[in-house]
């Protein structure tokens, strides 16, 4: 090969050797266009994601300060974007430690969700879903983003079913399901410091009358006015549930010492002190209480509650029982109801039922008017059963149909006997109890023990209680009216105690109100009952109603009942209820002017 050959190869060599590496050139320019073009591209995608973003996005340095914000972070927090502060201090006191551990996980590496609470402009709470991911830097972590959805929405939905699977819905106060809850936690930290606890089931007297009355709208009032005034009861830790209907419950879950026990039933049967006003309707309503007290009446949440519930029904039975602590004798409640109820039948084949008379006397003129039947029940051995305790179960039951009809026989044909005796002629009361008075054979059983009798009708005087008024009224009055057509006279029993709407009373052939007992006891040195019973009196004479006093004990109750324009008194002061022979040998007496 010459020279001229070898330069000529020479140059096509070099001449290949740098069209590629112009070719080479070109490509590499091309990629690298094409890299910045994709990284511009990315950046800016990335920038929209970030600009954009519905949620908020946050880039933070390692240590949680804010570097930069997106648009969201201000229009769902109202900070400004611009706002160079650590991420901490947007998030409450509790959150803020635990976000704080995030976020160092996160800066070394890890990836961390949670759920949050951001402080917004004027202290707005704001509910976070959050992600927080690494930076990544040429393999260093650089920053954190802190990525959050606003969840305050389904917070606040899933609030709002949380309440109402846990709270009432009428009254706003906690439910069964919550009751429940609350004392099996206190049942467990009670076991645990072997502390006491009680709880306290409630139920409304007669409250279906109200219902029955005035309809559930006007019912449901009352007993939100009812449950606002009870939750007054509760100190801190203490819990009121509704428990349905007009039944509440209270926990206490911490007791240390019974006083205060007996200091909360007191507590609550306060409130039930002042008249309820409802619809400018003033209502008394009365409570029956049962109380369980853990460990000795139950160690679990069911035979805690059942216990309460127990003391509460027998408490109902007993009726003059406010408030009743559940004992192991009440385990076998139903049997020992049947067993009464059997033996109250027995009673009843075998005249163990025999009325007792106690007599009334009227205050200004002295003289003995008239005297209230009282049914007795004297067993075999002598001993004497209160009709307290069996005429409850009696009318639940229905026995006290034929129990009421024997004592209305007795009581005519006793007092026709004295009358034919030619004993200066009284009028017999007789108790009725509000089943008798719904029965529809109700008046044809009156006329034919008058009948029976032969009483004439304005000698006998019907005791009914109010609670009658709180059924169909125009059949009350209906049946009420017909019981005057025929002669006979009506007053209101124990007035004062159930449901005072007044209102009604104007409407009611009535002869006369028995103001309860319980107001005349102690009348003379408790000025709210001085203050009931003349409301009462002045009530009854704008009416032109008799005033009858029961329960009078006293001298002193007698002079202020006297004073204040009162007619009859019945009570232990003259004579307690007494067999129908004492009865006459009493008669005798005070003819003879023993109490002139
Ligand atoms: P009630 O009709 O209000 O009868 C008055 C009660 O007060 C009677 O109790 C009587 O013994 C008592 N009492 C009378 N004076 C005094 C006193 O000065 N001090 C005190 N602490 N108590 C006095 P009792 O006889 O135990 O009767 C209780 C309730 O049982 C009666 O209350 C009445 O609601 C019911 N009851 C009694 N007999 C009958 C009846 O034949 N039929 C019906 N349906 N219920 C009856
Ligand atoms: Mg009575
Ligand atoms: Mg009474």
């Amino acid at each position: 090969m010459d020279r001229a050959e070898i330069a000529l190869m020479a140059i096509a060599f070099i001449s290949c050797t740098l069209l590629i590496l112009g070719i080479a050139l070109i490509v590499m320019y091309v990629e690298r266009k094409k890299a910045y073009q994709q990284a511009k591209r990315n950046f800016n995608q990335y920038r929209s994601l970030f600009a954009y973003n519905p949620d908020i996005v946050l880039q933070l340095d390692r240590t949680g300060m804010i570097i930069e914000a997106n648009l969201a972070y201000e229009k769902i927090t109202g900070w400004s974007q611009n706002l160079k502060k650590s991420i901490i201090d947007f998030l409450p006191a509790h959150d803020a430690k635990i976000v704080e551990n995030h976020l160092a996980a996160v800066s070394q590496g890890e990836v961390r969700h949670y759920e949050t609470v951001l402080i917004g402009e004027g202290s707005r709470h704001i509910h976070v879903q959050v992600s927080n991911v690494p930076i990544m830097l040429e393999k260093e972590i650089t920053g954190i983003y802190w990525i959050a959805s606003d969840i305050t929405e389904r917070k606040k939905a899933e609030e709002t079913i949380q309440h109402m699977a846990y709270h009432d819905e009428l009254t706003g106060i906690p439910n069964p399901r919550m009751f429940q809850k609350r004392l099996e936690e206190a049942l467990a930290e009670a076991k645990e410091k072997q502390t006491e606890l009680a709880i306290f089931f409630i139920d409304l007297d007669r409250f279906t009358m109200i219902n029955d009355r005035f309809g559930h709208i006007f019912g449901d009032r009352v007993i939100k006015v009812l449950s606002k005034r009870l939750q007054a009861c509760l100190a801190e830790g203490e819990l009121i549930a509704r428990l349905g209907g007009d039944e509440f419950a209270f926990l206490l879950p911490t007791v240390t010492d019974h006083s205060q026990i007996s200091a909360f039933s007191e507590k609550v049967l306060k409130q039930f002190e002042q008249a309820l006003i409802v619809d400018e309707m003033e209502f008394h309503l009365t409570p029956t209480m049962g109380i369980a007290v853990f460990p000795q009446d139950g160690e679990d949440v069911e035979s805690l509650t059942k216990h309460a519930d127990k003391a509460m029904f027998r408490a109902k039975e007993l009726g003059n029982e406010r408030v009743q602590f559940f004992n192991r004798e009440m385990e076998d409640d139903g049997f020992q109801q049947f067993q009464l109820e059997n033996a109250l039948r027995k009673a009843l084949e075998h005249k163990e039922l025999v009325n007792y008379y106690q007599p009334k006397v009227d205050i200004h003129t002295n003289q003995i008017v008239g005297m209230e039947a009282l049914i007795r029940w004297i067993k075999p051995d002598g001993t004497m059963v209160s009709p307290a305790d069996f005429i409850p179960v009696a009318e639940e039951t229905g026995l006290i149909l034929p129990i009421g009809k024997h004592v209305l026989r007795e009581a005519c044909m006793q007092n026709k006997k004295w009358h034919d005796e030619g004993k200066p002629p009284l009028i017999v009361s007789v108790n009725i109890s509000y089943v008798q008075f719904r029965q529809p054979d109700f008046l044809d059983t009156i006329r034919e023990v008058l009948e029976e009798s032969k009483l004439p009708p304005q000698y006998l005087e019907l005791e009914i209680t109010e609670g009658i008024a709180m059924y169909d009224i125009p059949s009350v009055i209906q049946t009420l009216r017909e019981l005057q057509q025929l002669g006979i006279k009506i007053s209101i029993d124990d007035f004062g105690t159930g449901y005072s709407s007044l209102a009604y009373l104007s409407q009611f052939p009535i002869q006369a109100l028995k103001i309860d007992k319980t107001f005349i006891q102690g009348a003379e040195n408790n000025p709210t009952n001085q203050a009931i019973i003349l409301a009462i009196m002045a009530m009854a004479k704008s009416l032109g109603i008799n005033i009858i006093a029961e329960g009078v004990e006293e001298s002193k109750q007698l002079s202020f009942l006297r004073e204040h324009g009162c007619h009859v008194v019945q009570g232990y002061y003259f004579s307690p209820p007494i067999s129908p022979q004492k009865f006459e040998d009493f008669l005798a007496t005070f003819l003879a002017g023993y109490h002139r």
